[in-house]
């Protein structure tokens, strides 16, 4: 009888805790919208050294557009271009003040 008592108050402890909800639904989404633009990449583009100042990107990417934004007050170019093999999108970031500006896959 004591045995079962005490089995009967250990239980609540070692019950697990309640999932935390950590994932919504935009998460969710803007996850799978990126592991869809990876996996859309070529071999080439996959060897692209992204967020790294003067990377190469490589020999299929055909500029399409440039604008201005600004970092910090100055003025930055972005030039976009479009990969001719697998049609993926890509902005290039020439920020000299910014080592670890380049190469990443826009979002828009
Ligand atoms: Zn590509």
């Amino acid at each position: 009888m004591l045995h079962r008592y005490t089995s009967h108050w250990l239980l609540p402890a070692l019950a697990p805790p309640a999932r935390a909800a950590t994932i919504g639904p935009m998460t969710d989404k803007y996850k799978a919208a990126a592991e869809a633009r990876e996996a859309a990449l070529c071999e080439p583009c996959r060897g692209i050294q992204r967020n790294w100042r003067r990377a190469p990107g490589h020999a299929e990417l055909v500029q399409t557009q440039n604008w201005k934004e600004e970092r910090d007050g100055k003025p930055v170019t972005i030039t976009r271009h479009r990969c001719d093999r697998c049609g993926s999108i890509w902005d290039y970031e020439n920020d000299k003040n910014n080592q670890q500006a380049g190469w990443s896959l826009p979002t828009r």
